[in-house]
């Protein structure tokens, strides 16, 4: 028989003659959205001794940051003139390790982060000349980038196919296990006492007087805040009540696979082409990625699946011989300039970290420590600037 009288409530269970788990007493801050900005900027400020209260529509971490690979490649995934977000990109590869260490510290758990490098293979000729185009832009940017030939890649890594006829090697392109993180960030956050709720939408954001009172869920209660963050990834659009500065985010479905490794095939580094990357855990290879505007829809397709391996086979044909463990897709968060949204706005307490699209993962150290030093009142991060949510206002200059 059970002892009901000593069962421990959930973390979060606090009463209310409203409500059964909402209490009428504000709460410092209000995150919506559970995934990897949501629960890291939740845990930071907790940490800083902020009562925080965070509610997810579904179970938390869910969503891109569970679907993604993990890779850090801020060299590989810069593009041509986006110096701005280079510049948050090469701020956060910098906090990672310390940041991999503080997160594994908090929860007592590991989160995977890896030191590997990347290599990038040309597989022919096309592919060589942009590469060498690409590497010129990197380098330009001071950025720790090498090209390799073919034959010196098949030294580092002997699976690569006999095709790659160049490709460039990057020794500070890490990877973490984004799955591992994000369990990592849930219990850092219960031990930090964030009040968590998952399977609870957030409808609308109450704002009063230019200053935010809290936020809606749908349960049709007023869960009271003196600071609400959006943190909802591809879904931070449909949230009510945030006027000229609901985020314009759309997604961006990818499809993934994992196949499970085997002894006698192993991967040193991440590999990419053009065709697609594998990025090799500990247990599996997480192979990537197609990128397709098809709204909220998540199904995984024969043909994505089919360009998955066709990609993954171009570079590693070992890769054919692996039993496949896994097919699903996520959706990254794009905002509509492709770069993240950060920090306050015109409305007081309200504050962003959503839009991170494909460099989620990467951007998380520099993202959530910045955001969450913003939402504390601390000095304000130089590399967030460009992005604030004030950009896509009617009436911004730059709008
Ligand atoms: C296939 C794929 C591969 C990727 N690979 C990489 C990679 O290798 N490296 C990299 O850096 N990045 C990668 N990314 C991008 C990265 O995953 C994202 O940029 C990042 O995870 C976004 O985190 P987030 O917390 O903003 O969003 P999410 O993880 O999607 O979290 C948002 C959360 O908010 C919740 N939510 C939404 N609306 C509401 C609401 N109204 N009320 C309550 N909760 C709500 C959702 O349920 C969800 O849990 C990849 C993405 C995908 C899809």
């Amino acid at each position: 028989v059970r002892d009901h009288h000593h069962t421990p409530p959930p973390a979060h269970a606090v009463t209310s003659p409203a409500n059964p788990t909402v209490t009428n007493t504000p709460v410092d801050l209000l995150v919506v959205g559970g995934g990897l900005m949501g629960l890291g900027v939740a845990w930071r400020c907790a940490a800083r001794g902020m009562r925080v209260r965070l509610l997810d529509r579904g179970d938390l971490g869910r969503g891109a940051s569970w679907a993604a690979a993990g890779m850090l490649a801020p060299c590989t995934e810069a593009q041509f003139h986006e110096d701005a977000v280079y510049a948050l990109s090469a701020q956060s590869q910098d906090l990672w390790p310390q940041f991999a260490a503080d997160v594994e510290a908090a929860s007592g758990l590991s989160v995977g982060f890896d030191t590997c490098g990347s290599i990038v293979v040309a597989l022919d000729r096309d592919d060589d000349a942009a590469q060498r185009r690409h590497f010129a832009y990197q380098q330009s940017l001071g950025m720790q980038v090498e090209r390799l030939s073919g034959a010196a890649l098949r030294e580092r890594e002997p699976l690569l196919s006999p095709k790659a006829i160049a490709g460039t090697w990057s020794p500070v392109e890490h990877q973490v296990d984004n799955r591992l993180l994000v369990d990592a960030l849930i219990a850092a956050c219960t031990r930090a006492g964030v009040a968590l709720e998952p399977h609870r939408a957030v409808t609308a954001v109450h704002v009063g007087a230019g200053q935010v009172g809290g936020a809606i869920g749908d349960d049709g209660v007023l869960r009271p805040a003196r600071a609400v963050l959006i943190a909802g990834g591809a879904w931070s659009r449909a949230i009510e009540g945030l006027g000229d500065v609901t985020p314009p985010v759309r997604p961006v479905k990818g499809q993934m696979l994992s196949l499970a490794t085997e002894p006698r095939y192993q991967l040193a580094h991440v590999i990419r082409s053009a065709y697609g990357y594998i990025a090799p855990k500990a247990d599996r290879w997480v192979v990537g990625a197609t990128s397709e505007d098809r709204g909220f829809d998540v199904r995984v397709t024969a043909g994505g699946v089919w360009h998955l391996l066709d990609g993954a086979y171009r570079a590693v044909p070992a890769s054919h011989e692996l039993p496949l463990l896994e097919t699903w897709a996520g959706l990254r968060p794009a905002s509509r300039d492709t770069g993240p949204i950060m920090g306050d706005c015109d409305v007081r307490g309200l504050y962003f970290c959503t839009g991170h699209y494909r460099h989620g993962v990467q951007m998380t150290p520099a993202s959530v420590n910045g955001v969450a030093a913003c939402i504390a009142g601390e000095p304000a991060w130089s590399t967030h600037a460009p992005f604030n949510a004030r950009r896509f206002a009617a009436g911004a200059a730059h709008g």
